[in-house]
């Protein structure tokens, strides 16, 4: 609930505001132009004026103020619609006002609350022409002057557009979330590289890009040697610390075609598109040097290195896993030879079709 006070109820607030100030300001003059040559008591005209300059102000605050602004913000549409009710009943149902200002409320209580808003807004407007009928009697007027439609001119031009212009804003302003939003689903929150899932769909892409265009390209898995050590020596702060020094290192060191991710863990993944076996190569023992040199003054002793296994595309890898599959095997072998090395997958096929059989 409290929520509302900082989030969705007084950005409701505030968007209503100024449409409200337009559509109150310029709904008096149809109304005046209306009621001035009925016999209307002095407080109706106190009322009037009330309701057309000062309300949507007292409105804003009132809901500003509440701890619950989205629910007073309704209760504030309700109210306009009750009032909205009370001055069709007060110009004795003058055609073209009354038409006028119950549609432009009956319209921004959609935009606002969608069929509950329309519904209650209905109700609301009954029981303001019931109120205005029995404070200053029932009365038709079905006939309205050229300065009665004038009046209504405003209004029916001038609202429409603010409305207009609110939900466009409001639109926009939907679509820059919608893209930050998929953009965080597809960011590695500590080091700001792709995730897992976000790299595995662009492997996909990049398979089947190699695959038709006969293009060469690079995968690689890179993985910190002895992370755990690492954790358990500085502790966990430290450790987030290396990964996010790995991620700006491949950031150095990639072009700007290349896509990296966090495989997850302390295991990292680029795709190298274009990229041959030798340029690979290099870029990789740049990235491991770069890493390796790395020094913290605060902690002289902490050092990181890296294994990193590297796979060329092949027409003959059936999948992209098969791809990723050849990368960790030389991964695998990097470690195995003693860590912090750069090492080549070996194009054999006897050993692919052993691990894949078909
Ligand atoms: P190896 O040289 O064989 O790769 O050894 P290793 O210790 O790096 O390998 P292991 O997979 O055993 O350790 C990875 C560690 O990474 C274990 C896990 O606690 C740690 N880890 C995973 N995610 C994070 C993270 O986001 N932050 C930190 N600080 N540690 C993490
Ligand atoms: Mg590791």
């Amino acid at each position: 609930m409290n929520d509302n006070r900082s989030g969705k109820g007084v950005s409701f607030v505030r968007r209503i505001y100024l449409p409200r100030i337009i559509g109150l300001g310029i709904g008096l003059f149809s109304v005046m132009a209306a009621v001035a040559p009925l016999q209307l008591p002095n407080w109706a005209w106190a009322l009037l004026l009330f309701n057309g300059l000062l309300w949507p102000h007292l409105a804003y605050q009132w809901a500003l103020r509440s701890h619950t602004p989205y629910q007073a913000e309704q209760r504030n549409l309700l109210l306009d619609s009750l009032m909205g009710g009370f001055w069709t009943a007060a110009m004795q149902f003058n055609p073209l006002p009354s038409v006028t200002i119950l549609s432009m409320m009956t319209m921004n209580n959609v935009a606002a609350g969608g069929k509950r808003l329309l519904l209650q807004g209905l109700l609301a407007q009954l029981a303001g022409m019931l109120l205005a009928g029995a404070l200053l009697g029932f009365g038709l007027q079905p006939n309205a002057t050229p300065l009665q439609v004038l009046a209504c001119l405003p209004m029916l031009t001038l609202y429409p557009l603010a409305l207009g212009w609110v939900c466009y804003q409001l639109a926009i302003k939907l679509a820059e979330h919608k893209r930050r939003l998929s953009a965080l689903s597809r960011t590695d929150s500590l080091t700001g590289l792709l995730n897992h899932g976000a790299w595995k769909d662009l492997l996909l892409l990049r398979f089947q890009a190699c695959q038709q265009q006969q293009l060469p390209a690079v995968v690689a898995l890179i993985d910190i040697d002895h992370f755990k050590t690492i954790n358990d020596t500085y502790g966990h702060v430290v450790g987030d610390c290396v990964l996010r020094q790995l991620s700006q290192a491949l950031k150095r060191c990639l072009r700007e075609d290349d896509q990296a991710g966090r495989y997850g863990g302390d295991e990292f993944c680029v795709i190298l598109p274009g990229a041959q076996e030798a340029h690979a190569c290099l870029a990789m023992e740049r990235l491991r040097e770069q890493v390796g040199a790395y020094r913290n003054p605060q902690l002289p002793d902490l050092r990181i290195s890296l294994s990193i296994g590297l796979a060329a595309f092949r027409p003959a890898q059936p999948t992209p896993e098969h791809w990723l599959e050849e990368a960790d095997k030389a991964l695998y072998t990097a470690k195995h030879q003693g860590r912090d090395q750069v090492n080549f997958a070996r194009n054999d096929l006897t050993t692919l079709k052993l691990a894949y059989p078909d």
